[in-house]
């Protein structure tokens, strides 16, 4: 999974030293994290030091003759033999058994707006902890994140930050919700699992941003510790999944509906890059299949492509395909569709299905106005789908 495509410069822990590491998370909201801990904390959650790997034997692999393995993470269903790792580069077969090499050393961590991830229908306003490991099941050709996704644990600059530290952090720096996000968290299932497990006492919502490629086995274990799920539909093609994705369409299409059917709020984000994935049929395909599958209320994002990584050489996407689109998902039955990196854009708010007004007024991450109140719109009472309201104490 990438992160969104933004005008931003990547979030990661794979420069050269820990000042590269520092300047990437930018100076503002993540600085704390070398910075404003107090010292105990600083012993056990801040020690940090390029290749600093965990290893914590993964519950999802079978053994097979010759000391290999299997893993059944995601549907990659990586075949290991002994000292090898699989596709995602974090998963290792040791002397015949499978662990994960990024338990507990995330190599970013930062506090970011929720809108970042983004998720719009989740408490807006608000900040999210949000933890990646090295890593990912797809080798995405405009992936934003590249320098930590497409690398291994050993050569990015990682934290050790076991998952009690993580949910300690998220209510001292007064984060309602910890994601799992930046590259994609099922590869680092056993941390974004334990990290869910522990937000349930103190009433923390966790969340993800996936690109929804995991099997339906270790999702369904996820499922009770996990409150929502921003899942990354690149494409309506099972030819630009595989082309530019280095993914398949198929079980992406099975993780949502398995999300709906598990009653998880979902969000959808579709990053639209020109002449690959910008063909409006399709898109309006994709939408009706969206209506049908999961509901009209799933908020979907289209967002505006940069120029990164392996696509330097197309333009961004014009703002005006955006909007054509945007126009072609509401005229399918979407209620929720927005604009994605275009901040100040009209279509980043959103509006009453019913009475059209607008009741959230976003800018960029910014949130101006919010006129949902019970998770009802303040004008008319319509139900607006998604979590509004933080748990007592949070
Ligand atoms: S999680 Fe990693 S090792 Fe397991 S099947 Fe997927 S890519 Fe392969």
């Amino acid at each position: 999974m990438t992160e969104v495509s933004s005008p931003r410069p990547p979030v990661d822990g794979s420069g050269s030293d820990r000042r590269h590491f520092l300047k990437a998370c930018g100076a503002g909201l993540c600085a704390w994290a070398a910075t404003s801990l107090a010292p105990t904390e600083s012993q056990a959650a801040v020690r940090s030091g390029r290749g600093l790997i965990g290893r914590l034997e993964s519950p999802y692999y079978q053994k097979l003759p010759g000391n290999e393995v299997r893993c059944t993470l995601c549907p990659n269903h990586c075949r290991v033999s002994e000292g090898q790792r699989g596709q995602c580069r974090v998963r290792e077969n040791l002397g015949g058994r499978y662990y994960s090499r990024v338990f507990g050393n995330p190599c970013a961590v930062h506090v970011d707006p929720v809108e970042k991830k983004p998720f719009f229908h989740v408490l807006p306003g608000t900040r999210s902890l949000s933890v990646a490991t090295a890593g990912c099941n797809f080798t995405c050709k405009f992936c934003q994140n590249w320098e930590i996704s497409q690398n291994v644990p050993e050569r990015t600059v990682n934290f050790h930050l076991p998952p009690a530290q993580v949910v300690r952090l998220a209510r001292k720096y007064r984060c309602p919700s910890i994601c799992s996000t930046y590259v994609e968290p099922t590869i680092f299932f056993e941390y974004m699992y334990h990290i869910g497990r522990l937000t349930r006492g103190p009433g923390l919502l966790n969340l993800c941003h996936s690109n929804g490629f995991i099997n339906p086995g270790p999702l369904r274990d996820l499922a009770p510790y996990l409150d929502a799920a921003c899942i990354d539909l690149k494409g309506f093609s099972p030819a630009f999944y595989q082309r530019i994705a280095g993914g398949e369409l198929g079980p992406v299409l099975e993780t949502l509906k398995l999300l709906r059917k598990l009653g998880k709020h979902l969000e959808i984000v579709n990053l639209v890059i020109p002449t690959l994935n910008d063909d409006l049929p399709t898109i309006k395909r994709m939408c009706r299949w969206i209506v049908e599958a999961l509901g009209p209320d799933t908020p979907v994002h289209f967002s505006r492509f940069y120029p990164q990584y392996q696509l330097k050489n197309l333009p961004p996407t014009p703002v005006e395909t955006l909007e054509n689109i945007c126009l072609a998902a509401r005229r399918t039955g979407l209620r929720y569709v927005y604009l994605g990196n275009v901040p100040g854009h009209i279509l980043e708010s959103t509006y009453c299905p019913k009475c059209r007004r607008r009741i959230v007024h976003r800018v960029g991450y910014v949130i101006r106005d919010l006129k949902i109140s019970g998770g009802k719109c303040a004008y008319c009472g319509l139900p607006i789908a998604g979590l509004w309201t933080r748990k007592k104490g949070v």
